[in-house]
């Protein structure tokens, strides 16, 4: 690992919240991808950022911001370039992930009832994230007018 990753890898720690996030790849293919610190297990305290395929998560790098350490996992489609691109505009990676899968970007719940889809993130992660409401709603605006 250099000190570029080390330090990159630290600024997405403090710089990305937990959560789901999409990037797109291209005009139609997004890659999804979340950030967690499990509570227990192998991981237990680690960052942990991983992609989605379907229903499972597939791990892509484990950083432990103590010691400095990073794991890659090179069959990962999930590039620093990409994360990159997430970090720098977390909140509109969360609102991808919302829109595109119909889940909130915070817990994963399904946005099922009504109030939920308008504001794209679930009644009680909005707590957490208050600026997704206004968010989806300017992005919404911009997508009308094009
Ligand atoms: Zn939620």
């Amino acid at each position: 690992m250099t000190p570029e990753d080390k330090r990159f890898f630290e600024f997405v720690n403090a710089a990305l919240p937990k959560g789901r996030y999409a990037a797109a790849l291209n005009d139609t293919d997004y890659v999804f991808v979340r950030r967690t610190v499990p509570k227990t297990g192998f991981f237990k305290g680690k960052s942990v950022i991983q992609y989605q395929m379907a229903e499972r998560w597939g791990t892509c790098y484990v950083f432990e911001g103590d010691t400095g350490r990073l794991e890659r996992y090179f069959t990962s489609p999930v590039s620093v370039d990409i994360l990159k691109l997430i970090v720098m505009d977390y909140k509109r990676a969360a609102l991808a992930y919302a829109r595109e899968l119909e889940q909130c970007a915070r817990c994963g719940i399904h946005l099922t009832d009504e109030i939920s889809r308008a504001n794209m993130v679930g009644p009680e992660c909005i707590k957490h994230w208050p600026w997704m409401p206004d968010l989806a709603a300017r992005e919404r605006e911009k997508a009308e007018s094009r």
